[in-house]
């Protein structure tokens, strides 16, 4: 690959159109959100990390890792009804976190947000159990998300809107370990 030179092809590089996100371009890119949250955070005695499975699992290692002050790490699951979020915002919580957020400064890591109701979901639920501050970070953002008004502190990249993998995110489970972000070919959903 072109960030590889001389590796051998990888299994999947016949699936991927285009790479919209390099490996690269994530590493700076996660430096950079970890220097803005250290210095927000500059004065916390702990930051507590919710990460929403199973997307944001790349990207929560990595920024945990990039990040100067201490954190803890914590992972929720949740799920729309079917396949989409309903228009009344009601999301199913699979996993709840382990631990008790009171007085806890929060931060919801997450991989992309689109139409922002899986996030606006949790920005009115987490607060009942009295953190003492909620704020999010999404490593993608898609144009929708920008109508919806959803506030989200910290982005990584804006991306169009199109289906993309790697990096935490899958199509059918597949792809999430892909060290970039990248748009399937449409032969790929055709052929399954
Ligand atoms: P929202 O509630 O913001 O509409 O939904 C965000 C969630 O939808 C993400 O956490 C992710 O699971 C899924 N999603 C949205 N766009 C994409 C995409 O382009 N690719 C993949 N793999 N998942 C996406
Ligand atoms: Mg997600
Ligand atoms: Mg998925």
């Amino acid at each position: 690959s072109a960030e590889h030179p001389g590796a051998p092809a990888a299994w999947y590089e016949n699936d991927i159109d285009r790479v919209l996100v390099s490996e690269t371009e994530i590493r700076e890119k996660t430096a950079a959100l970890a220097k803005q949250i250290d210095a927000d955070y500059a004065n916390t005695d702990g930051l507590l990390l919710v990460g929403l499975f199973k997307g944001a699992v790349m990207f929560m290692a990595d920024l945990a890792r990039a990040l100067t002050i201490p954190v803890e790490m914590e992972f929720m699951a949740l799920s729309s009804y079917g396949q989409r979020v309903t228009s009344s915002g009601v999301v199913r919580v699979l996993k709840d976190l382990d631990t008790d957020i009171k007085d806890r400064d929060v931060l919801v890591v997450e991989d992309v947000v689109d139409s922002g109701l899986t996030l606006s979901w949790l920005l009115k639920y987490l607060p009942s159990r009295g953190p003492r501050s909620v704020e999010m970070v999404s490593m993608l953002r898609k144009p929708k998300a920008l109508e919806t008004g959803i506030n989200v502190k910290y982005v990584g990249f804006d991306v169009p809107d199109e289906f993309v993998v790697g990096y935490g995110l899958d199509y059918s489970e597949r792809y999430r370990e892909l060290p970039f972000v990248g748009v399937l070919k449409p032969s790929v959903y055709q052929s399954s």
